[in-house]
């Protein structure tokens, strides 16, 4: 039997390249350097490229990629920029995402489907075309979908018909693919986050309605704070979970508990 030394080690991503969207803020702007941190060669896409700038800037294992995901090509654009730099692509991490707060009566069905589209489509022919490349190299490969807590069950209080609707497709989405890669090694899980403040939800932080929202829905009676996602991450992108594939991972203070 192997002797468990080294097992921090499995978390390293010494070697592996990584293609993370939404690295202009937020979440995927701290994601960028975790992964860089842990060895990744890392290729970031968002549309405010002096943001990604910023990131290049300070690491050299970097590579920014500007680009609207939404737009015809660009997933296959983002996957071909990455290989053209790094030669392969062993990661992938679907983080962009935008979320409108509106009653579904007063939707209007075209910004419902731009939602949809960056929420769940860009993601998918991102996880396609890396994927295919995964399989047609026969290479072992984790993507990694971030989802949401409002994947999971409804917002309640707060009205989010679109980002809910995306967020429970990502959810089994995630499955799905899982389920068409497995036997290849390419494996396919999301993190279902629960509130973090960012620029997409400043307003709810800023406001007593919004934080007393969060305080109460979480069992843990707060919301996450910076680098509480580090650890799900690394763990699901690298080989520390090698056996686990189809899986939603929440990192939500209980959210989804009760
Ligand atoms: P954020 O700060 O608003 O970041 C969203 C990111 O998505 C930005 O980098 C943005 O970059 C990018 N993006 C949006 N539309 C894009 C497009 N058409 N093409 C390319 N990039 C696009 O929000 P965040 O909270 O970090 O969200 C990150 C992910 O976590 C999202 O999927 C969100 O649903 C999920 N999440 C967040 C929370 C939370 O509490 N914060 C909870 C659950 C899930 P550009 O504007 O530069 O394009």
């Amino acid at each position: 039997m192997n002797e468990p030394t080294g097992t921090l080690d499995l978390f390293r991503l010494d070697g592996k390249v990584a293609i993370l969207t939404g690295a202009s803020s937020g979440l995927g702007h701290r994601f960028a350097r975790v992964l860089a941190e842990a060895g990744a060669d890392v290729a970031l896409a968002a549309r405010r490229a002096d943001r990604l700038t910023d990131l290049t800037d300070q690491y050299e294992n970097m590579l920014a990629v500007p680009c609207d995901l939404t737009e015809t090509g660009a997933p296959d654009g983002l996957v071909a920029a990455t290989i053209e730099r790094f030669g392969q692509v062993d990661i992938v991490v679907n983080n962009a995402g935008i979320s409108r707060v509106l009653p579904a009566v007063e939707d209007d069905v075209d910004e419902f489907r731009r939602e949809i589209e960056i929420n769940l489509v860009a993601p998918y022919e991102l996880a396609r075309k890396a994927g295919k490349w995964m399989l047609d190299n026969e290479r072992p490969g984790s993507i990694v979908n971030i989802g949401s807590v409002l994947g999971a069950v409804a917002g309640g209080r707060l009205k989010v018909p679109g980002y809910s609707a995306a967020k429970g497709g990502l959810h089994n989405l995630t499955r799905e693919l899982a389920s068409q890669w497995a036997r290849k090694n390419v494996r396919c899980n999301a993190i279902a986050p629960g509130w973090f403040e960012t620029e997409m939800n400043s307003g709810m932080f800023g406001t007593d309605g919004g934080m007393k929202y969060i305080t109460d829905g979480a069992l843990m009676g707060r919301p996450g704070y910076e680098g509480e996602l580090d650890g799900a991450l690394l763990y699901l992108v690298s080989d520390a979970s090698s056996y686990v594939t189809g899986q939603v991972l929440f990192v939500d203070g209980g959210w989804t508990a009760v």
